[in-house]
């Protein structure tokens, strides 16, 4: 088990599936499923602010994550299917950017992603990403890695992410979002966005994913206590 928590666009996800391909293991991108949540409530016209009915529908969306298959090269990293449909691609985008923290907030949809991605956990090694994972959802993980970079830098990312997705893209909008979230995310009363007491810190402002990949294969392949 490896778990992998930090703010948004932090360059976590990245390092993540690649790790996961390395080792071979399952990867989950657990942010998916509170942005899948957050898209049905909307695609269902299910007031955000009505916790009650959040949480009556995150119990009861048939959700489902699959690996790339052969054939899908649209720049997927995973597929997405709530109550069959794909909606891949409709979670990346700014109206649910704007609104996952709120629904992420609420405790019984967090118990019930929680439930869900410790059962997608019993499936074999994984790696996993998200904000409560080496807290919350795997607190046994071996190994805990919480990657951050600056808000600016976390922000350009993003802008670039949204704009090749073919979102009109403002940095200066993208950037309040990010600030925005951090803030809500960081200072919910449920599972707050935190390192766990025994997570490795990463900061990944200036450096690239695949070197901080090289150096986590390196930590893990390094002999503990000098015996292999
Ligand atoms: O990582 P991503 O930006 O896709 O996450 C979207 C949102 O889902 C976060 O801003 C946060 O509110 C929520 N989230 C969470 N716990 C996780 C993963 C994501 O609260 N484990």
């Amino acid at each position: 088990m490896i778990a992998i928590d930090g703010p948004a666009a932090s360059g976590k996800s990245t390092v993540g599936r690649l790790l996961a391909e390395q080792l071979d293991y399952l990867y989950l991108d657990t942010g998916c499923m509170y942005r899948a949540v957050t898209w049905a409530a909307l695609q269902q016209g299910i007031d955000l602010g009505d916790e009650t009915a959040v949480t009556h529908l995150a119990h009861n969306i048939q959700m489902e994550i699959f690996p790339v298959r052969e054939g899908e090269k649209d720049g997927r990293h995973y597929t997405v299917h709530v109550n069959g449909q794909d909606i891949t691609w409709e979670l990346r985008t700014p109206a649910i950017d704007a609104n996952v923290s709120q629904v992420s907030s609420y405790l019984g949809v967090r118990q019930e992603m929680v439930r869900r991605q410790r059962a997608f956990g019993q499936r074999g090694a994984v790696v996993m990403v998200g904000r409560d994972i080496g807290t919350v959802v795997m607190p046994d993980a071996p190994l805990k890695l919480y990657i951050t970079a600056s808000a600016e830098e976390r922000a350009r990312r993003r802008t670039r992410d949204r704009s090749d997705q073919g979102h009109t893209a403002s940095y200066d909008a993208i950037l309040a979002d990010v600030q925005r979230r951090d803030q809500i995310d960081s200072n919910r009363q449920h599972s707050p966005l935190r390192p766990a007491t025994d997570a490795i810190l990463i900061d990944s402002t200036d450096q690239p994913p695949a070197a901080i990949v090289n150096a986590i294969l390196q930590m893990i392949q390094e002999p503990v206590n000098g015996e292999r």
